[in-house]
């Protein structure tokens, strides 16, 4: 399958090309012109996961990768589990689910797509030329992005990996799991806004010499890699509820740069029966405003404390709304819901009175899926992070106290190597030509 840039339809590249350079030209995102829908559905819900994410991905890497080849990193990548767990207290009773993302080595959604990533990048047969090349990652991360990619790219040979991060915006732990591992992972604190670090990292493409010189690539959901891993866990968490639950599916996913979103359209596309769709953000609430008037009216973006979705220029909405202009996804079946800080925290409390200890990101999706959701749909929300991911909020909200899990308890006492940049281009450059 060839990937179009959405900015220039002529440019047109093959999945190793659409990874390794991340960005097409004039910034444009690459992306399938037309996704074929499936018509073996109900078969492959039957599959194991390795083998479903097998079918699901082969149409779209196979011109660069043979089948052992994407066998292989299917296994590397989905060695860990998406769950779904019923939240009502009594079995027969449940009509909403989580989808639990974060078992993965950073304890977030994001270990899927960096993983799968990583895993193809040092899959592909490169000619000698491309192989001697240097690969610089250049991430902006609002949180949990810089844990992910940190650890899938640690120690890979011929790559290094800079990235990004707002200033004292993130939770310390958050920061000390990517910016304590040093090698190959260089790490900056912004003074600024994750917009701000997204901004940088988009005007480092601008620049055709740097992006030559250091081989510029990026590990955000810009790069479609990451959401074709993802689309293959709406599959899982779709085969694990009961059958009779499989006709009315709503799936409420908390957003922020809407890789999440367009990873779960992109799965409707290819035929898995979803009802609908609710984007629920946090007070960064461009999409549902955009949603309901048709105005795009990105505001200064406001820090809370679901700050992996404090965005408020969301990347990866040209290529939902590609979905829906193509005619491949219907806009009616989206909607969007805006969810304070207040009610944010009532519903984490709602949750748990329920039994089950969640966090603020999902707590948002949980609370946009209650306002939509009729007695007669099931409900999914997802589970973005683990809720030791976010302690000292959960702590507070909740007033408890949660144990950290051992990945997070060790690298808490490390020593934090980053250095500090302004929000400003030629600081970032400097920095980047001296690696
Ligand atoms: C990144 C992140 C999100 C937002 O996901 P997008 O794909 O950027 O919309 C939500 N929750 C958590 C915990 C995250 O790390």
């Amino acid at each position: 399958m060839k990937f179009y840039n959405l900015k220039d339809g002529t440019q047109l590249v093959d999945f190793q090309t659409a990874v390794r350079t991340g960005l097409g030209r004039d910034q444009g995102l690459f992306f399938p012109k037309k996704i074929q829908p499936l018509d073996n559905i109900e078969e492959l819900l039957e599959l194991s996961v390795h083998e479903r994410n097998f079918q699901l991905l082969k149409p779209f890497v196979a011109s660069n990768l043979n089948d052992q080849q994407l066998a292989d990193i299917i296994e590397k990548t989905f060695a860990f589990p998406a769950k779904l767990v019923g939240i009502n207290k009594s079995d027969e009773a449940d009509t909403e689910y989580c989808l639990e993302l974060f078992h993965g080595p950073t304890l977030a959604f994001k270990d899927f797509g960096a993983n799968f990533m990583a895993n193809c990048l040092s899959s592909f047969d490169l000619d000698a030329e491309s192989a001697s090349k240097k690969i610089t990652i250049l991430t902006a991360t609002s949180g949990d992005t810089g844990a992910a990619v940190a650890e899938a790219f640690y120690g890979l040979d011929n790559i290094q990996v800079v990235i990004l991060f707002p200033k004292g915006k993130i939770s310390d732990l958050q920061q000390k799991m990517f910016t304590t591992l040093g090698g190959n992972i260089h790490t900056l604190a912004v003074e600024g806004s994750f917009d701000d670090c997204q901004q940088l990292v988009k005007q480092s493409f601008d620049h055709p010499e740097l992006v030559e010189a250091i081989g510029l690539n990026s590990a955000n959901s810009i790069n479609i890699s990451r959401l074709l891993a993802q689309v293959c866990y709406y599959f899982d968490g779709f085969s694990q509820l009961p059958k009779s639950k499989r006709d009315q599916v709503v799936i409420a996913i908390p957003s922020g740069n809407f890789g999440n979103l367009c990873a779960a359209i992109i799965a409707r596309t290819l035929g898995l029966p979803i009802k609908r769709f609710v984007a629920a953000t946090n007070v960064n609430d461009t999409v549902p405003r955009y949603l309901q008037t048709g105005d795009w009216a990105p505001k200064a973006t406001i820090a809370t404390i679901s700050n992996a979705m404090d965005v408020s220029k969301p990347n990866n909405w040209p290529r939902i709304e590609y979905l829906m202009e193509s005619g491949q996804f219907p806009a009616s079946d989206l909607s969007g819901v805006a969810v304070d800080e207040i009610k944010t925290a009532e519903t984490l409390k709602e949750i748990y009175a329920q039994g089950y200890l969640s966090e603020p990101h999902a707590a948002v999706a949980y609370c946009g899926l209650k306002q939509t959701l009729s007695e007669d749909e099931t409900g999914i929300f997802l589970g973005t992070a683990h809720p030791a991911k976010f302690q000292e909020t959960v702590e507070e909200i909740l007033d408890m106290d949660i144990s950290l899990p051992p990945e997070l308890a060790q690298c808490i006492t490390k020593q934090d190597l980053s250095k500090f940049i302004d929000a400003d281009f030629s600081q970032l450059e400097s920095f980047l030509y001296q690696l």
